[in-house]
């Protein structure tokens, strides 16, 4: 993980969320997402503890944090600037893969769609 790299001592919750993260590429998970998965490999974890330690990863650089409503956070192992979209119907976060950028509650957005960057 790139925290060694950056000198950042982290505990056994952000280690082991932060393991979970970096074996999704390309996924956006929410902290319901992550402690499900973490309970299908047999980690019981408190939403609490792991809402906290993706908020740490965050807050060290170490994952990109999307708010995509207010207090609904998606995290994304890649931090370079990049467009998301988040479908509310589905509740899933996104990388852009068209041509197509609208901004959030811009006029003309998509139903059920909203962009973040
Ligand atoms: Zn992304």
């Amino acid at each position: 993980m790139r925290a060694a790299e950056r000198g950042v001592a982290l505990g056994d919750a952000e280690i082991t969320v932060g393991n979970l993260l970096f074996h999704q590429p390309g996924r956006h998970l929410d902290c319901g997402a992550v402690v499900e998965l973490l309970r299908c490999g047999g980690v019981d974890a408190a939403p609490a503890a792991v809402s906290r330690a993706l908020a740490t990863l965050a807050r060290h650089g170490l994952v990109q944090e999307i708010e995509v409503e207010p207090g609904r956070y998606f995290y994304d192992i890649d931090l370079r600037p990049h467009v998301h979209v988040y479908d509310p119907v589905r509740g899933t976060l996104e990388d852009a893969t068209t041509g197509v950028v609208v901004r959030s509650g811009a006029p003309g957005s998509p139903a059920g769609v909203a962009t973040t960057y």
